[in-house]
C-alpha cells in the first residue's frame, strides 16, 4: 500500500529550527509564567500552521492547556493527540549544564526529547495531513508533575475520540510504548509523643522508631517479578537530638503493573496499623495515574499503525514502560491509546538529555499517515 505522505517530504532544517525556538522557552512545570510564555508560543506556531486553537486556564499554580483542532472545531474529533509543554528542568539549564548542541546524531537541550520535538512533530503531522484528517492536539501544561489540573479535560477530551496517540518520547531504539505502569503517591504522618530524652525517656514514643519499622514493612511490597515498586523515597522526622521524636513523616512512590496489583497493595498500604497503641500513622494519597494495559482496541491501534511505519523505513517495535504518561488516564477509560510515537533519544530527565534528529522524518510521516488512515 502507497502511503500520502513520505519522510523526504518533511523539511528537517526547518523543523530543528523551530525546535530551537521552543527549547529556547524552558518552562518547568511549576513556573506558571514560564509555562505560559511557551504557551504563548506554541498557540502563535500552531495557527500559523493552520490550525484552530483556543487556550484554557486551569488553576492559580499551572499554566494554561492548549487545544488545536484541525477539522471542525464545533465538533469532537475523531483522533485526540496528547502532548506536554513542561519540563522537569528549571530555568537556567539551558544557560548551564544542558545547552543546546549537537554533537553527532545526537541533539541536547532541556526538553528537547521530553517532549517539545514530539509536541512540535504533532503539529507539523496536522499540518501535513490537512484536509485529510480531523484531530485535536492537547498542550498540557503540568504532565511532569501527574497532570492534576488537567486531567478532567484529558478525559473529556478522550471519551468522545475513536483513538489517542500519545508523542512522547520513544525509547530503547525507537520502541513505542503499549503499556504503562500506574502509579500512586502516599504520605504517612507518624505521631507518638515527645519527651526530654535524658529525664523523661518512659513518657516518649518515638515516632521514628515506629517510622523505621514501617519503611522495612513498606519496602517489603517490592516484587520486581510483578514488576511492582514500593520507594519510601523522603523521610523526615524529630526535632532535636534530646528530644524523643513526636513526629516522621515518610513521602512514598508505588508503581503498579495492573488493576489487580492495584487493588492489592492499596489495600494493604492504606490498612498499615502501628503496633504500639500510642502510635498513629495518618495515611494520605492514592492512585495518581491507573495502569495502562494494552486492550484488544489498543492492540488493533498497534496492527493498523505497524506497517505504515515499516513503509516508512522503521519497524514498529512495542515495549511496556515503568514510568506513567497521560496516555495511562485514556487507557483506562478503554480508548484505544498508542504512547511513545515521538522520536528517539535518551537521557529524559537528565542533564544529558538528547535527540537522535535522523528518527524525526519517518516518525513523523508515520503519524501523519496514521492519522490519515484514523479519519
Ligand atoms: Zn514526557
Amino acid at each position: 500500500m502507497t502511503h500520502p505522505i513520505q519522510p523526504q517530504d518533511i523539511d528537517l532544517p526547518a523543523f530543528l529550527a523551530e525546535l530551537h525556538r521552543w527549547v529556547a522557552i524552558e518552562s518547568p512545570t511549576a513556573d506558571r509564567d514560564a509555562v505560559n510564555a511557551m504557551a504563548d508560543h506554541v498557540q502563535t506556531y500552531a495557527h500559523s500552521r493552520g490550525l484552530h486553537v483556543t487556550r484554557h486556564p486551569t488553576d492559580a499554580q499551572t499554566g494554561d492547556l492548549l487545544v488545536a483542532r484541525l477539522g471542525d472545531p464545533d465538533r469532537a474529533a475523531r483522533v485526540l493527540i496528547l502532548a506536554h509543554l513542561d519540563t522537569v528542568h528549571p530555568r537556567g539549564t539551558l544557560g548551564g549544564p544542558l545547552p543546546w548542541r549537537m554533537e553527532g546524531d545526537r541533539l541536547f537541550g532541556p526538553g528537547v526529547y521530553d517532549m517539545k520535538s514530539g509536541a512540535l512533530m504533532a503539529i507539523e503531522a496536522l499540518a501535513l495531513a490537512q484536509g485529510r484528517a480531523d484531530a485535536t492536539i492537547l498542550f498540557v501544561p503540568d504532565e511532569e508533575t501527574g497532570t492534576r489540573a488537567t486531567r478532567a479535560m484529558i478525559e473529556d477530551h478522550a471519551r468522545h475520540a475513536r483513538a489517542v496517540l500519545v508523542v512522547e518520547p520513544a525509547r530503547e531504539g525507537g520502541k513505542i510504548v503499549t503499556g504503562r505502569r500506574g502509579s500512586a503517591l502516599y504520605r504517612i504522618c507518624v505521631k507518638g509523643r515527645a519527651a526530654h530524652s535524658g529525664t523523661r525517656p518512659q513518657d516518649g514514643r518515638s515516632a521514628i522508631r515506629a517510622a523505621a519499622r514501617l519503611v522495612l514493612e513498606l519496602e517489603a511490597l517490592n516484587d520486581p517479578d510483578r514488576r511492582i515498586g514500593v520507594n519510601v523515597g523522603v523521610i523526615r522526622g524529630g526535632t532535636t537530638r534530646n528530644t524523643v521524636p513526636a513526629e516522621c513523616v515518610l513521602d512514598i512512590d508505588v508503581r503498579l503493573p495492573d488493576l489487580a496489583a492495584q487493588h492489592e497493595i492499596i489495600t494493604k498500604i492504606e490498612g498499615l496499623t502501628p503496633i504500639d497503641p500510642d502510635i498513629t500513622y495518618d495515611i494520605t494519597g492514592g492512585v495518581s495515574r491507573p495502569a495502562f494495559t494494552a486492550d484488544a482496541g489498543s492492540l488493533a491501534l498497534f496492527d493498523r499503525a505497524a506497517p505504515i511505519a515499516e513503509a516508512m523505513g522503521y519497524p514498529l517495535v512495542a515495549m511496556t514502560s515503568g514510568g506513567g504518561s497521560d496516555g495511562n488516564f485514556t487507557a483506562a477509560l478503554g480508548i484505544p491509546t498508542l504512547d511513545g510515537l515521538g522520536p528517539d533519544g535518551a537521557d529524559a530527565h537528565t542533564t544529558n538529555e538528547h535527540l537522535f534528529p535522523s528518527t524525526i522524518a519517518p516518525r513523523l510521516a508515520m503519524l501523519a499517515n496514521l492519522l490519515i488512515s484514523l479519519t
